[in-house]
């Protein structure tokens, strides 16, 4: 038996799996995204940037993906935002001709948007005709005020990001924009979360009376989300809003054919 015990030890440290091991340890980060953020911003938004900044790198922990951060999108051109899988808006958006050509470009070949927020915002003044084809929807019409919780509801579960999540849930204090016309009307556009229509008349000192209210969807033609939530200090109190942040840059991240991540299963 003694003389057993050492080969079985020299057979076990030289089976193929050991070797499959070291490959799966050495494996590189999965992707890379850009995080833009403008420091200047309303209060609120950039209260939230921080903290989607901090929770989004802890989703790096162990190197798993790599998150460049930048205040400025200048310099940014096509080739060097394609390789990045993924970039995260907070409450920011292009607005130098440059940068909105260079952002389009990305976007139009297959580049990832996870967008928050403002990032979306645009009104008659913001003259970028692309960008409401792109987010699927029209203008900002109206907003509850002060921040309140809400209840919302998936419109599917069968989408990756909503699938985890519960039918109704309640998601904590935003300002949530409401738009004119609603992204629902569009044909190339699944709404995922809408605010519940038990809610109104919705706000106190600006009041959503009623109508449709999605926000959050993503636009078929382009590997993007957009997610309402972005205003204040309270957006990461919450574990289901945080999965639901957490399924959307992975379902955006994932169909990028360059990308280390696993598509989930839909
Ligand atoms: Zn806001």
């Amino acid at each position: 038996m003694k003389r057993i015990i050492p080969f079985i030890l020299f057979a076990i440290s030289n089976l193929p799996f050991s070797a499959a091991c070291a490959q799966d340890y050495a494996r590189e980060p999965r992707f890379r995204a850009l995080v833009y953020w403008e420091p200047r911003a309303e209060e609120a938004h950039v209260q939230f940037d921080k903290q989607a900044m901090e929770f989004l790198h802890k989703l790096t922990y162990g190197e798993g993906w790599i998150m460049d951060c930048t205040t400025s999108l200048a310099g940014y051109t096509l080739e060097r935002l394609k390789q990045y899988s993924v970039v995260i808006a907070l409450n920011a958006q292009p607005h130098a001709p440059e940068e909105r050509k260079a952002f389009e470009e990305y976007m139009e070949q297959g580049g990832g948007w996870l967008g928050f927020h403002a990032a979306a915002y645009n009104d008659r003044n913001t003259h970028w005709p692309w960008f409401n084809k792109f987010l699927g929807c029209g203008t900002f019409y109206c907003n509850n005020w002060p921040p309140q919780a809400a209840l919302v509801c998936c419109d599917t579960q069968q989408n990756p990001v909503t699938r985890s999540l519960p039918a109704e849930f309640v998601a904590p204090p935003s300002e949530f924009y409401q738009w004119q016309p609603s992204p629902r009307e569009n044909p190339d556009v699944e709404v995922l979360l809408s605010i519940s229509p038990k809610m109104f008349p919705f706000g106190i000192k600006d009041i959503v009376h009623g109508g449709d209210f999605p926000i959050v969807w993503t636009n078929k033609n382009y590997r993007m989300v957009y997610l309402n939530m972005g205003h204040g200090d309270e957006g990461f109190i919450d574990a289901t809003q945080q999965l639901l942040f957490t399924n959307a840059l992975r379902w955006v991240v994932s169909r990028d054919p360059k990308s280390k991540l696993l598509t989930p299963n839909s």
